[in-house]
């Protein structure tokens, strides 16, 4: 395989230098890609308007050499989710789904599992693009984009010993370990925040729900925010930073519950 014809998601999009471009695009073959358009910002007529972040484009990519960046010598576009750059609260959202991808989706990982990924996150943009996204569709989005990039949370059963946590309270949930604990493994691990049985079913729901009926799920007020919380720790210890579009999806989609 050198030169590839194929689709793409513009993950993130740079100037470099003084006529390049460098692109992290979402490849269904290859997963995440970072590629380098020569002369994309003096040649109008070669990639033209294609070039933006949360364009769906159909391209053809140099992949010829393994240690080098790859080559985009063509790219049309597909659709420039035009939506997303309309609304506050959509574009926040879609920053942050692409900014997790970029961070998160493998570079030539396994090609089926890539195509999954790929078509959740054309799935995912187009859900927020349709919508008017809140905290509950943020919560909900994001429990999904994770679980796709190959880090579901367990909300069942007990990630040491795998038995399902028995009674009615809150159960503890090991952020680092990926999921609840029972209540005997529990009292071995360090202080852990315990969540609500509701809260975790609503989870376990948002999992397994096809995932254009995932906005019909309810799940509001305390639920909603601890949900949101959760997912929040989730998220940074896996990535071990604090995302850059965060602060601002954050300010765009104040939690009700949280003030
Ligand atoms: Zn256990």
């Amino acid at each position: 395989m050198t030169s590839i014809r194929t689709e793409a998601l513009i993950l993130r999009s740079v100037d470099f230098g003084e006529s390049d471009r460098i692109l992290h695009l979402l490849v269904p073959e290859i997963g995440r890609l970072p590629a380098i358009a020569k002369g994309a910002r003096r040649s109008v007529r070669r990639f033209s308007g294609t070039l933006d972040l949360f364009n769906h484009v159909k391209i053809q990519v140099d992949i010829r050499r393994p240690n080098a960046l790859a080559r985009l010598d063509q790219a049309s576009l597909i659709d420039p989710f035009i939506a997303m750059r309309s609304e506050s609260a959509r574009f926040a959202l879609g920053c942050y789904l692409l900014e997790l991808f970029d961070r998160l989706a493998p570079e030539r990982g396994v090609r089926s599992d890539m195509q999954r990924l790929f078509s959740f996150a054309l799935g995912a943009l187009r859900m927020v693009a349709e919508r008017a996204p809140d905290l509950r569709l943020r919560t909900l989005i994001e429990l999904r984009a994770l679980d796709a990039l190959g880090l579901r949370p367990e909300f069942s059963r007990c990630v040491r010993c795998g038995s399902a946590p028995e009674g009615r309270g809150p159960i503890g949930f090991h952020v680092g370990e990926g999921g609840v604990l029972c209540d005997l493994c529990g009292a071995q691990a360090d202080a852990i925040p315990r969540i609500h049985r509701g809260t975790l079913r609503a989870l376990e729901q948002g999992l397994r729900l096809d995932f254009e009926r995932l906005d019909r799920l309810a799940l509001s007020g305390s639920s909603l925010a601890e949900a949101h919380q959760l997912l929040t720790r989730f998220q940074r210890f896996h990535l071990g930073v604090e995302l850059r579009s965060e602060s601002y999806l954050d300010r765009v989609l104040r939690s009700p519950a949280a003030g």
